[in-house]
């Protein structure tokens, strides 16, 4: 199945010069949607994963499902004062400024095995700010893993030292 088309360029979104890879085409149609999850699922399989990660929020909506199909545990990584329990937070950079990504205390556990999941694999910032959260934590990474690649940008690089596979890939 050709899932290249069902993401849509949208030229100039959020900003001038940005092509935003919308991915609402793919989410729409249940056979790709279906296919998709259990692509990146068998990706996934493979690395001896115990528990799923996913970032807010197009993370969440692989994530989940794939930790479902999986039979395993998930665990969201969200913006500031979102979650509602004990948090630790990691701050990292934008283009312009700064973010923070926060994790409960208790969402991963120590020598575990966790997939990062996120919708699009950019130049790397979110998906390593949730390492990050997520080593602190005592847990190990198993891999990053995404809907989409933009491999036009340093996304790999900056995660170099973590095993990295995405479904679409541009560039
Ligand atoms: P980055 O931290 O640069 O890898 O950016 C990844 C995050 O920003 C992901 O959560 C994406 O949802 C979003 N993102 C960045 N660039 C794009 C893009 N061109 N199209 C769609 N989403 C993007």
């Amino acid at each position: 199945m050709d899932l290249y088309s069902f993401i849509r360029d949208v030229p100039d979104f959020p900003k001038p010069g940005i092509v935003f890879k919308d991915i609402t085409p793919l989410l729409g149609d249940p056979k790709a949607f279906a296919h998709a999850i259990d692509e990146m699922a068998q990706m996934i399989e493979a690395h001896d994963v115990q528990r799923i990660v996913g970032i807010e929020s197009r993370g969440f909506l692989f994530g989940a499902p794939i930790a479902v199909k999986l039979g395993l545990g998930f665990t969201p990584v969200r913006k500031p004062r979102k979650l509602p329990w004990r948090t630790r937070s990691v701050d990292y950079d934008l283009e312009y400024g700064t973010d923070t990504l926060e994790i409960h205390e208790d969402g991963v556990q120590h020598g575990e095995r966790v997939a990062i999941l996120d919708d699009l694999l950019a130049t790397g910032g979110t998906a390593k700010a949730a390492t990050v959260l997520i080593q602190g934590l005592g847990a190990t990474i198993a891999g990053c893993f995404f809907a989409v690649e933009l491999g036009f940008l340093p996304g790999r690089e900056r995660l170099k030292d973590h095993f990295v596979d995405s479904l679409i890939h541009y560039g």
